[in-house]
């Protein structure tokens, strides 16, 4: 019955698709099977969408058959997000068209451009795209939005959700909408009424009821991308600017993110970092909450087996915090280091503090900060899986918080695990390698 669906709505597609956009063989199938995660789901049918129009009427068609579809960017998720046993719809190259508004405070993207090129863009500009996930040399614009990966630098004041002004986006039925374009959302209002009544229902029902808005506006004040994003509801009025924020974090479930028109940030011209050790990971938080309040723009945990996986021989057991300030001009960078190292006074630094102003020292601590997640991957026993899981704590609960995980990995002997990320937003990832060959095991 299934395969049947399959077989009537690839005859359908065929008519509107060329051939070499749609991939059914075993070998193509197998290769699309795969993300940046540990899953593997194998896909019925893989299509290369050119454009809105293929979009809406592929979703149309899917609707039709009840066919479920997953969306995929370039497909560096880590959870399986980008993966499909049904229809995967590719939209990365052809997708990668872009305008800037005449004050460049202002960029609307389609979803196949890359996030380190967004950044290329903009730079001349003075400006910047602010989502910053360690993969943004590879990750594209509509995978960013729609997982709202953030990394070192935009914490919670400039994510995606922070950043979104406007979205156009297709629905699972094929109906597409542009929350920035007045006569699309008047003929949306006229077709949809009854969508954007239970959109606002929802708002009114969340509104009404305090204890539950007070826990969104705290669960989203720290670095939370669990489920889908509720904030929208309790902060805006408008049924598409809810509508438009919903789509951040929605991991492809809700609708087809085709163009997005998002706020850009100012790029400050003068940077410095500072690879900052401490002997345990207890002193390490403690100091990144002392520097919360300075002018540090991020400050990046890497544990022991973080740092020993980069080969870093500063010392065995220590904790490094990778810390950086940014500044308008060399005088107010300088300003600021000495701001940093006021601040960090009564800790101790098994060595001394150096902040360095140079691209080509700095680039080198925050490539080994980048490339984490790899080299930890890299030193697993052979036969087990990485697995890697994000954790956030309010910021002052952090230096106990983090130790408390530490114990919780060895208490489950995960001797090898390791602890890093952005502590400045007491956001961590941890990484275990886990094998899965035994029934214990996969208990
Ligand atoms: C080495 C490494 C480092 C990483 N570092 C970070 C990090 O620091 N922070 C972080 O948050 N993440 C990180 N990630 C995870 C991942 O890179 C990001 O989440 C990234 O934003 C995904 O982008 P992508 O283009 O690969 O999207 P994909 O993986 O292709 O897709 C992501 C999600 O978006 C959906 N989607 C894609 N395009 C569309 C569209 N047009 N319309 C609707 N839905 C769509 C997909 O269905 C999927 O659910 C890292 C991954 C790796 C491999």
């Amino acid at each position: 019955m299934k395969e049947q669906k399959y077989n009537a709505y690839l005859k359908e597609i065929g008519k509107f698709i060329p051939k070499d956009q749609i991939y059914t063989d075993e070998l193509r199938l197998l290769a699309w099977g795969t993300d940046a995660g540990f899953y593997r789901l194998i896909p019925k049918i893989v299509i290369r969408a050119k454009d809105e129009n293929e979009v809406s009427r592929l979703l149309a068609l899917a609707d039709k058959y009840t066919l479920p579809v997953t969306f995929r960017a370039a497909g560096t998720s880590l959870s399986g997000q980008s993966i499909s046993d049904s229809i995967l719809i590719v939209a990365g190259k052809n997708w990668e068209k872009y305008s800037i508004s005449e004050d460049f405070e202002r960029i609307t993207l389609q979803p196949g451009i890359i996030g380190a090129r967004v950044n290329e863009i903009l730079k001349p500009h003075g400006r910047k795209f602010a989502p910053d996930p360690a993969s943004v040399k590879s990750a594209m614009v509509g995978g960013i939005v729609m997982n709202n990966a953030s990394g070192m630098n935009c914490g919670t004041h400039a994510n995606s959700d922070k950043e979104l002004l406007s979205a156009k986006i297709v629905l699972a039925d094929g109906t597409r909408l542009n929350t920035g374009d007045p006569e699309s959302r008047m003929t949306f209002e006229k077709n949809h009424t009854p969508f954007l009544n239970k959109i606002i229902e929802i708002r009114d029902e969340i509104r009404n009821d305090n204890e539950l808005s007070d826990r969104i506006r705290k669960k989203y004040s720290i670095k939370n991308v669990t489920g889908l994003n509720l904030l929208p509801f309790v902060i805006y009025d408008d049924p598409f600017d809810i509508i438009a924020h919903l789509m951040v974090g929605s991991e492809g479930t809700l609708a087809f993110l085709s163009e997005v028109t998002m706020k850009t940030e100012h790029d400050y011209p003068y940077s410095a970092s500072a690879m900052l050790y401490f002997s345990n990971i207890k002193d390490a938080c403690r100091a990144v909450v002392a520097m919360k309040p300075g002018p540090v723009f991020s400050a990046e945990l890497l544990d022991k087996k973080s740092l020993a996986s980069v080969n870093d021989t500063t010392g065995t057991g220590l904790t490094a915090v990778l810390t950086e300030t940014k500044a308008d001009t060399p005088e107010e960078l300088q300003a600021n280091i000495e701001e940093i190292k006021k601040i960090l006074s009564p800790f101790k630094t098994v060595t001394p503090i150096h902040f360095t102003d140079k691209p080509e020292e700095y680039s080198k601590y925050w490539a080994i900060r980048s490339g984490i997640f790899p080299s930890v991957g890299g030193t697993r026993r052979p036969g087990t899986t990485v697995l890697i899981e994000d954790v956030a704590f309010p910021l002052k609960e952090l230096p106990e918080a983090t130790a408390d995980l530490q114990e919780l990995l060895v208490t489950n002997e995960y001797h090898d695990a390791c602890i890093y990320g952005h502590a400045l937003e007491g956001n961590f990832h941890f990484i275990i390698s886990q094998s899965f060959d035994s029934p214990e095991q996969v208990a």
